[in-house]
Parts: structure tokens; C-alpha cells; sequence
């Protein structure tokens, strides 16, 4: 070390000096005496660091400031808020289902008050969990009984673990699925204690494919929805109505593993039809199972639904105490599935719903208003462009379905691949982040999901477009 950079360093303030100043003693009335000396202390590193290069030397209001960033940087959530505009409306990324405002309210109170989660107020007595939801899940889809537990994930796992423990569970192998998150179907058997028999082939399945199979070891046979890919061409596989048949006639139960499921017609909302889960009940599966988070529109939660007998026996699974929801997602749940009762206002108030029912032209004509704010606060390097675009419901449901939809697109008006991930990055570095994607050459912003207009433009305003210019 010279002796210019050594006398430079004994210059620097010290850390009571930054402490001392009005922003270091607001930054420990904020956070404690304790925290914002530890942060100067680590401001006072780098400066240390920096001053060996002929740097400018911080004041200690400086290292005060800086502290103060650290530590405000440290107490934000990590959950931050995004706008989704990647045009998949139920992101398991960015959290799937927006809860309706009934369910936002309804979680408030359970988290600020006691509430009667276990409990009779009537009677007086200990209650039950799922007795808040056991009969509207049960008038909703015309099952005989039902329980919650943390996810659909956990509700497959506790029916094989019930019902086909050191068993057999049949399964066709076109619906071996694997969903995101490493859920494989043949895993989870295994950890349920399963044993898992494949029948049919990957494309191909017929009734005595599934009579073959069924014998004295068996426990259940289990149809899975192929939730994220569809088998096209030469294929056959056995309706579950004629499955539940074939199941009841060699007296073993069919569990039906819906994944997303639902609990309308979404051609209702210009989707494809999907069977609901009130048809996938009528069609004599023994057990349903589905999510709560996926179209349904809820909090993360999983339904098994069905037979009360079979219900009971998984009531007394050890696992389930393990599995079980809390009193949050009961209230949201509850709440949300009350919203079930009236079809006609569901699309207003179901946030999922609400997006996938959302008019093309609406989003369009969204477009056409944001392309100025956009432009300007880009600068001159992007086109930006009202453009249509396809979004997709997500988390597995629908797979090869796609909605015509609207967004912006951006491109470099020059520069390459790397100006068009320096923007998507830029967009991601806003106070709140905007996630679009990647598409053609353009970053796609789908405004199917953008509801908060207000919010969205003041948001951009911290887009430097000098700062992008510089970047692409
Ligand atoms: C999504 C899905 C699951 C898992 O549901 P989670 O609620 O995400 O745990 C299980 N099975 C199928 C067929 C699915 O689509």
C-alpha cells in the first residue's frame, strides 16, 4: 500500500461519525442501534475497498445513506409483487390463483382473530376441520363426503398411502405423468408404499389391459388427468365412466386424479369444455382428487372427495394430521367455493376466471392506450407495437389450449438478442417487477392479466429509457 492510499484510509469516517449524522440516527431509531452499525461497518468496507482505486472519499452521510439502503433492501419481502404479463394466467411461478376479494377478507379474519377452526360453538364441543367445507364441496359437486389437505400432490399421496399400501395400484402408462416441481406419478406411488402396475401402452389402452391387471393385490385402480401434454393420433384409452364400471364390477375403487379440475363448463367462457368435477363424481369414480389453487381459483389446497367410507378410513391415515390445511386456506377456500353458488356473478368476482373470460377486444383496446407510455418511457432504441398475442390458463390445465389475446410487443430497433434480455431485465429491475416473455425477437407483454392500470404506469416512470438506450 502507498502512502497516499494509507493516509486516504485514516481519513474515512468513522462509524459513530455516520452513526452521529441525522440519516445514520434515523436508520437506528429504525432499526436498532445495533443493525445500523453493522451496516455502516460493512459501507465502511467497501469504502475502504473503493478508496485504494483514487475513488471519491464517501462523507459518513454517505455511509449513513448507504446503510440505510442495506437495510431497507434487507426488509422488503422476498415475495415481491410482479404484474404477469407472461399471458399464463395461472403461473405456478408467480403463485397461481389471485384470491377474490371474499377470500382476501375472509383470511384477514382468520388471522386476526380466534376463530372456531375445531371447534362447536352450538354444541359447545371439539369440531372438526373439515366440516367447513365438507357439505358445499359436497352440494358443489355432488360427493358424498370430503376432505382438504395441503395440495392435490398431498391428496394423491394420502389416497395411495390409505387405500394401496404394500398393494398394487393399476395405472395406464399413457398417464405416468410428471408435472412440474419433479411430481412423478411412479415416485409418489413409491413413497405412498404402493406398488405401482402399468397397463396398456404409451398410446394405447383398452378395458383388458385394466382386467388382466386386477387381482387379489390390488387396491385401487387410479385414472390421472394428463394435466400438461395431450396424446394425439393412434390412441385409445378407457373413459373413466367405463373404468368405474369395470372397477365396481371386480370390487375395487377407481381414484380419479382430476388435477386442475373444475368446478364450471368453461365453454361457458369460450374455452374448450373440460369435465367437471361434478361429471367426474357422476361418472363413479370412488375417490376425486383435485387442486385448489389451479382453475378452481382458490389457495393452494387438495380435494379428495367421494365415498364415505373410504373417506373415513383416510381420515384415520396418520399422514393426514401431517398434510393437513390451515385455518388461512380453510377461510379461503370456504369463501371462495360460497362464490360457486351464483354461476352468473362468478366471472366477476373470481379473479382466474375473470381473466380467462376477458374480452379480446377489452385487452386490445388496452394495448392501443398503453403504446404511448410505453414508447415514451423507452426512448427511441424500442419499436413498441399493439400486437395480438395467445395466452394460456397454466398449471396444466388446457395444455395445447391457447386464448387469443392482446399485449405490447417491444423490440430493439437495432442490436440484437442481448438488447431484448437487457430489456426484459430492466423491466424485472422496476419497483414492481413486469414479467413478460420472450417471443420472435420481442419482449410480449400479454395484458390479459393487467388490471391495474393505475399502478402499471406510474411504475414505468422508473424506467430510465437513457438507462436502457445505454444497455441495448
Ligand atoms: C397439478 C397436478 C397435481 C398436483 O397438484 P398440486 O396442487 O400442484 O399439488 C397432481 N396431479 C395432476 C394430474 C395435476 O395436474
Amino acid at each position: 500500500m502507498t502512502g497516499v492510499s494509507a493516509s486516504r484510509l485514516r481519513n474515512l469516517p468513522s462509524v459513530d461519525r455516520a452513526l452521529n449524522t441525522p440519516l445514520g440516527a434515523a436508520t437506528a431509531q429504525r432499526f436498532g442501534q445495533q443493525a445500523a452499525a453493522h451496516a455502516i461497518r460493512e459501507a465502511l468496507a467497501e469504502a475502504r475497498a473503493v478508496c485504494r482505486t483514487g475513488a471519491r472519499m464517501p462523507e459518513a452521510g454517505d455511509l449513513a445513506a448507504k446503510a440505510l439502503a442495506r437495510l431497507e433492501e434487507g426488509a422488503r419481502t422476498s415475495l415481491r409483487r410482479v404484474f404477469n404479463l407472461t399471458g399464463t394466467v395461472l403461473h405456478t411461478n408467480l403463485g397461481r390463483a389471485l384470491l377474490a376479494k371474499d377470500a382476501v377478507e375472509a383470511v384477514r379474519l382468520a388471522m386476526c382473530e380466534a376463530v372456531a377452526l375445531e371447534f362447536d360453538v352450538e354444541k359447545g364441543e371439539r369440531g372438526e376441520r373439515d366440516d367447513h367445507l365438507r357439505s358445499l364441496v359436497c352440494e358443489l359437486t355432488g360427493a358424498e363426503d370430503a376432505t382438504i389437505v395441503n395440495n392435490n400432490a398431498a391428496a394423491v399421496l394420502l389416497v395411495l398411502n390409505t387405500l394401496a399400501l404394500g398393494r398394487e395400484a393399476i395405472v395406464s402408462r399413457g398417464e405416468l405423468i410428471e408435472i412440474g416441481g419433479s411430481f412423478r406419478m411412479p415416485d409418489i406411488m413409491a413413497r405412498a408404499g404402493a406398488k405401482l402396475v402399468e397397463v396398456g401402452t404409451t398410446n394405447r389402452t383398452h378395458p383388458r389391459d385394466y382386467l388382466a391387471a386386477i387381482g387379489p393385490a390390488t387396491g385401487l385402480v387410479l385414472k390421472v388427468h394428463t394435466s400438461n401434454y395431450r396424446i394425439e393420433g393412434f390412441t385409445a384409452e378407457v373413459s373413466a365412466r367405463e373404468l368405474a364400471s369395470i372397477a365396481k364390477e371386480r370390487g375395487v375403487p377407481l381414484v380419479h386424479d382430476l388435477g386442475s379440475g373444475t368446478l364450471v363448463d368453461l365453454a361457458r367462457y369460450g374455452l374448450r369444455h373440460e369435465p367437471t368435477i361434478r361429471e367426474a363424481v357422476a361418472d363413479g369414480a370412488d375417490l376425486v382428487t383435485f387442486s385448489g389453487d389451479k382453475l378452481l381459483g382458490g389457495p393452494q389446497a387438495g380435494f379428495i372427495i367421494g365415498r364415505q367410507d373410504l373417506l373415513a378410513e383416510i381420515s384415520r391415515n396418520p399422514m393426514k394430521r401431517a398434510l393437513r390445511v390451515d385455518k388461512l386456506r380453510l377461510a379461503a377456500l370456504q369463501a371462495t367455493l360460497k362464490l360457486y353458488r351464483n354461476p352468473d356473478r362468478l366471472a366477476e368476482r373470481l379473479p382466474t376466471l375473470r381473466f380467462l373470460a376477458r374480452a379480446v377486444a377489452d385487452i386490445a383496446a388496452q394495448a392501443e392506450r398503453l403504446v404511448p407510455a410505453l414508447a415514451k418511457a423507452l426512448g427511441d432504441a424500442f419499436a413498441v407495437d399493439a400486437v395480438e398475442c395467445f395466452s394460456q390458463v397454466g398449471s396444466g390445465a388446457l395444455p395445447l389450449d391457447t386464448l387469443p389475446s392482446a399485449g405490447l410487443a417491444l423490440r430493439p430497433r437495432s442490436g440484437s438478442g442481448q438488447a431484448l434480455d437487457a430489456l426484459a431485465a430492466e423491466l424485472r429491475a422496476l419497483p414492481v417487477p413486469v414479467i413478460g416473455r420472450i417471443d420472435n425477437g420481442a419482449l410480449v407483454l400479454d395484458l390479459r392479466c393487467l388490471e391495474d392500470e393505475a399502478g402499471f404506469m406510474p411504475n414505468l416512470a422508473n424506467l430510465s429509457s437513457g438507462g436502457v438506450d445505454a444497455m441495448a
